[in-house]
């Protein structure tokens, strides 16, 4: 039997709705589900939806023996950015170098807000050589890139931390946590840079 919109499916004590596409019930599902995923500022994924595409990414590059890596980005002085300017321009730029950093990088690659002034790329299939040459195009292009707030140009740079996924063992944790050691290092190194 085919299916129809809003048949009720019982699989043992469970009750399913199917609900057919291009109805505007499937459009409101669509809409939560966005809002659920989509950081409202930057308008690319969030946290929670990295958090699941992580776990998932990495299961399949070990079951398909295929490598998998990670970039960690955090805005440098953006504390002093918000002071200077306001929070507004802080927000501007925010938004700039989300859209600026999603330009850069391919369809396959997931970027996410990580958390207030730091993002993630997620790059299936790139070793580690191929993440640090990625990371270092995404800092290249914002240190170049003009952002202009109430006429005011605010310089910004990035620090970019990069780990791959290791021959076994580690998980979504060991590998962020390896990135995020690695941009401490960034920073330490006097910022600006990738390592
Ligand atoms: P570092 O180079 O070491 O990363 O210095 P930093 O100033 O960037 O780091 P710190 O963690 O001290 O400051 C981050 C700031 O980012 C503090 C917080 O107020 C600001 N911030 C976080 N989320 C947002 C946001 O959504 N909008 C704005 N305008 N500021 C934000
Ligand atoms: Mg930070
Ligand atoms: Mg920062």
């Amino acid at each position: 039997v085919q299916l129809r919109n809003n048949d009720l499916i019982k699989v043992g004590r469970t009750v399913f709705k199917f609900i057919a596409h291009n109805n505007i019930e499937a459009a409101y599902h669509d809409e939560i589900y966005r809002l659920t995923t989509v950081d409202g500022l930057t308008q690319i994924n969030n946290r929670r939806f990295f958090d699941e595409a992580i776990e998932r990414e990495i299961s399949r590059s070990r079951r398909y023996n295929r490598t998998l890596s990670l970039v960690l980005i955090d805005v440098d002085h953006f504390k002093r950015i918000n002071d200077t300017f306001g929070h507004l321009a802080g927000d501007a730029v925010l938004k700039e170098v989300a859209s600026a950093i999603k330009k850069r990088i391919r369809k396959e690659d997931l970027l996410a807000r990580y958390g207030g002034e730091e993002f993630a790329v997620l790059t299936p299939e790139v070793d580690q050589k191929g993440a640090l040459a990625m990371a270092e195009k995404v800092r290249k292009v914002v240190e170049k890139h003009e952002f202009n707030f109430d006429a005011e140009r605010i310089p910004v740079t990035i620090s970019c931390g990069v780990s791959t996924l290791g021959k076994k063992g580690d998980g979504a944790e060991a590998l962020v946590q390896r990135a995020d050691e690695k941009l401490y290092e960034a920073k330490e190194a006097g910022r600006n840079q990738v390592c």
